[in-house]
């Protein structure tokens, strides 16, 4: 593997962008190397910028479920293309983009279209507070969900706390409305209804949950919460950001048979442009301007180009036996990953719901953000080197999760696996 031209292009995004990059993650830092510099996707391949070819387990971190450069992705981009950006107002397109979300998702009946996971989650929880007229948050403790202030926040000590800034730049008063407890944990949200449920607007949580690593909601969890916000008034906010599209057509949502008040949906929902959505009970969502009195917008919010993107791969995920070829892909992955492991006696538990798994080096379960954190993370990162010597490209976090797309054929999952068992051998 070349890396010359990678490190010669860093050292200049050094000298100009924080960090060399524009999203933490991308520098590398937690697997002790730098990154590469990426000159161009196809299929499940990238290819590096010092012109080596590499197994794609990133897929931009969740939106390419079709691959790279997609033709037929590319090809509706063109055409919309060729009708200019972005104007302003309202498009057909934008109308089309929310018809087919909420055809997807039952408890979606009105949907509005932004440009990040971010601006979803952090408009949704205004939203929750707006309606409500409460103001207190309930958040999983490693859960994900952007960066917008409220929802950075770190817990105290004590199973379920009022948070604490968990970045630089947040100020404590808007750390403190937001209530952390363990996933997984449902006496614990219990808890917090019991103590302070008249304040609660809403509880936010990833259904299955993505950023602390892969790890699944245990049987009747997420119907839990649902009955709890129910009976305490609050709303249920599900980020499917990383989920939506990815677990199932009807997103996890429909996989476990849930409706939430609000969604979140992302990543695959802008087909690879910058695309983000949310949506869900009509009352709620006409609280927003310009009908109601919770402020919400966005210049480039609905962009044609991002919808367009979007709705050709809705339109491709709806053929049949996408979700079925997800699966056998992801389940072939897992077993070839646990080989690899076993033969070399190194314990990992595997996480996985469909093409999204994460293989934690320790023995598990994995069940929340703390047994996450046992994980053996100086492993991870030799391991991920070796792979990435190998032409893998895993994300480079023990804390993330690995996406297959369609593009992915049984012979490059081969190719993953035989990967993996020369980089277990030298761990
Ligand atoms: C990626 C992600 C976000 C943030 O989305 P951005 O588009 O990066 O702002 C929010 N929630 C979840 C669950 C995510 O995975």
């Amino acid at each position: 593997m070349e890396t010359k031209t990678s490190e010669e292009l860093f050292k200049r995004a050094c000298a100009v962008i924080p960090g060399g990059v524009n999203s933490p993650v991308r520098a590398c830092s937690s697997v002790g190397v730098n990154p590469l510099f990426i000159s161009h996707g196809d299929g499940c391949y990238v290819y590096s910028v010092d012109g080596d070819r590499f197994i794609d387990l990133i897929g931009s971190w969740g939106p390419l479920i079709l691959g790279h450069a997609d033709t037929d992705v590319l090809d509706a981009i063109k055409e919309t293309l060729a009708n200019g950006t972005s104007f302003g107002a309202p498009t057909e397109l934008e109308v089309e983009f929310a018809e087919t979300l909420c055809a997807a998702l039952p408890s979606m009946e009105k949907v509005r279209a932004v440009n990040s996971g971010t601006e979803a989650t952090m408009s949704a929880v205004r939203l929750a507070r707006g309606f409500t007229g409460r103001d207190k948050l309930i958040k999983i403790d490693g859960g994900y969900h952007g960066h917008a202030d409220f929802l950075l926040v770190a817990a105290g000590s004590g199973a379920a706390t009022l948070g604490i800034p968990g970045s630089g730049g947040v100020s404590a008063g808007s750390a403190q409305d937001t209530i952390l407890v363990p996933y997984n944990d449902l006496a614990a949200i219990e808890r917090v209804f019991e103590e302070v449920g008249s304040e609660v607007a809403a509880v936010i949580i990833e259904p299955i949950a993505g950023n602390m690593g892969v790890v699944v909601p245990s049987e009747g969890y997420l119907q839990g919460i649902s009955a709890l916000t129910k009976k305490h008034g609050a709303l249920f906010i599900m980020d499917e950001v990383m989920t939506s599209f990815r677990v199932g057509y009807g997103c996890a949502q429909g996989l476990y048979g849930i409706k939430p008040d609000i969604t979140c949906l992302g990543k695959i929902v802008g087909g690879g442009l910058p695309l983000a959505a949310f949506g869900g009970r009509a009352d709620v969502m006409d609280k927003l301007a310009p009908l109601g009195g919770v402020y919400q917008a966005g210049t480039l919010s609905g962009n044609p180009l991002a919808v367009t993107a979007g709705l050709k791969t809705l339109e491709l995920l709806r053929r049949p036996g996408t979700y079925e070829r997800l699966e056998e892909l992801g389940a072939m992955l897992e077993k070839g990953l646990r080989e690899a492991a076993s033969a070399a006696s190194i314990p990992v538990c595997i996480n996985r719901v469909g093409a999204m798994l994460t293989l934690f080096f320790q023995k598990g379960p994995v069940n929340n953000y703390a047994d996450a954190k046992a994980s053996d993370t100086e492993r991870f990162s030799k391991y991920y080197q070796a792979m990435r010597e190998r032409g893998i490209f895993l994300p480079p976090s023990q804390f993330e999760a690995m996406f297959l797309s369609l593009a992915h054929g049984s012979e490059d999952i081969a190719e993953i696996v035989q990967a993996a068992h020369e980089s277990m051998a030298c761990l």
